[in-house]
């Protein structure tokens, strides 16, 4: 029996995060012929992440530029993945989420007449400018593709409310658990992480481009103001290789003795520090998702969140970008015996059992 080609198409860290896992399920399985396709937008993030899952990438269009807008990006990737999909021609493309590279993998594969899969349909918030330019992507994205897996219940209703047909839609959970499962089950870090007994650990990112200038600045001044207003506290602040972060962060945090400044810890390493924070001050989407299902009090410093399940669940605080808001809400977690805080400190699997994968090589196979 001639196996089903299915290509899937990865650009950045979180995709790589987010599809690795499915890789290896359809290859252990060994009942589809899976090729991966890097667009290298996030080149060095990209690449640890999927050697942290031993995935390689078989074609690598190397797309990304120094200073290169997002429309070059995309022109660059929607010509050279047709080129791909022309000599190889796979029956099926799958694309994740909502990035430049998904969205002009998707079209080229569009063009083609390639039935597109997208894992992590249907995430919303219905602001075309927050995330920027995420929401269009994903908005996009889901007219294009023909099999949409949706991580959650509210995932699915967004998409049939779009008029995306019931059919083509398949609730799975987010792949991001079984990432999860991966990381902090079968592998260790490279360096354990270790803190004194008697500090509480922050973890801090923020890279969102619709937020980089005064608001980024507003986001590293109210990090600095609640790590010097608390004592107890270091934080751990992973620097974004966007050279615009890296400048604020080390203009504003430079010189304070409990704000550590790092490179991006790889996955392992990411994944392996996370049960150790007390508190994630974040406008990270994929470390939303991470910290409701291990269940750690989670300040997300956006106006909005496509991850409202995790709100529900608990363990989200939405408290805006602007540094006055992010420092009320920090500090009132941090306060001591904060009742609000205990209430957020609990595991949900509102985002994935960790068989997500599962669910998608299952449908992917009946097709
Ligand atoms: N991550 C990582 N190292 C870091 C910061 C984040 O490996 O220093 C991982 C994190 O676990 C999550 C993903 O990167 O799975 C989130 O990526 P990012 O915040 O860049 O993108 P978003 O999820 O907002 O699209």
């Amino acid at each position: 029996m001639e196996l089903k080609r299915v290509m899937v198409v990865m650009g950045t860290r979180p995709e790589a995060i987010k599809l690795c896992p499915l890789v290896r399920e359809l290859r252990k399985r060994g009942k589809t012929e899976v090729s991966v396709l890097s667009t290298g937008q996030h080149r060095a993030m990209l690449d640890s992440a999927m050697e942290a899952f031993s995935v390689r990438a078989d074609f690598d269009l190397d797309a990304m530029r120094t200073g290169q807008s997002s429309a070059t990006l995309a022109s660059r990737v929607l010509k050279h993945a047709d080129e791909i999909f022309e000599a190889e021609k796979p029956e099926i493309v799958i694309v994740q989420g909502d990035t430049t590279s998904a969205y002009a993998a998707a079209a080229s594969a569009f063009y083609r007449k390639i039935p597109v899969a997208h894992v992590e349909a249907g995430l919303r918030t219905y602001h075309m400018d927050a995330p920027f330019p995420e929401e269009y992507h994903r908005r996009a994205i889901a007219l294009m593709s023909t099999y949409h897996f949706a991580p959650t219940v509210t995932a699915k209703k967004n998409l049939l409310r779009e008029g995306i047909p019931e059919r083509s839609v398949f609730i799975t959970g987010n792949t991001v658990v079984d990432a999860l499962r991966i990381t902090l089950n079968e592998k260790k870090p490279a360096k354990p992480w270790h803190f004194p007994k008697n500090r509480r650990v922050i973890l801090f990112t923020a890279h969102r481009k619709e937020n980089l200038g005064a608001n980024l600045a507003g986001m590293f001044c109210a990090l600095r103001r609640i790590v010097r207003e608390n004592t107890d506290v270091v934080a751990i602040c992973p620097l974004h290789h966007n050279p615009e972060v890296r400048s604020a962060a080390k203009a504003i945090l430079c010189g304070e003795k409990r704000i550590v400044m790092m490179e991006p810890p790889e996955i392992v390493s990411f994944h392996h520090l996370l049960p150790h924070c007390y508190l994630i001050l974040t406008d990270s989407g994929g470390i939303q998702e991470e910290a409701v299902s291990l269940g750690i009090p989670t300040v997300v410093m956006r106006y909005s969140t496509e991850r409202s399940e995790g709100m529900r669940a608990g363990s989200l605080r939405l408290c805006g970008s602007a540094e006055e808001g992010i420092v009320t809400v920090a500090n009132r977690l941090l306060a001591k015996d904060c009742e609000e805080y205990a209430s957020m400190k609990k595991p949900s699997a509102v985002f994935g059992d960790g068989r997500a994968c599962a669910r998608i090589a299952d449908v992917l196979e009946k097709l």
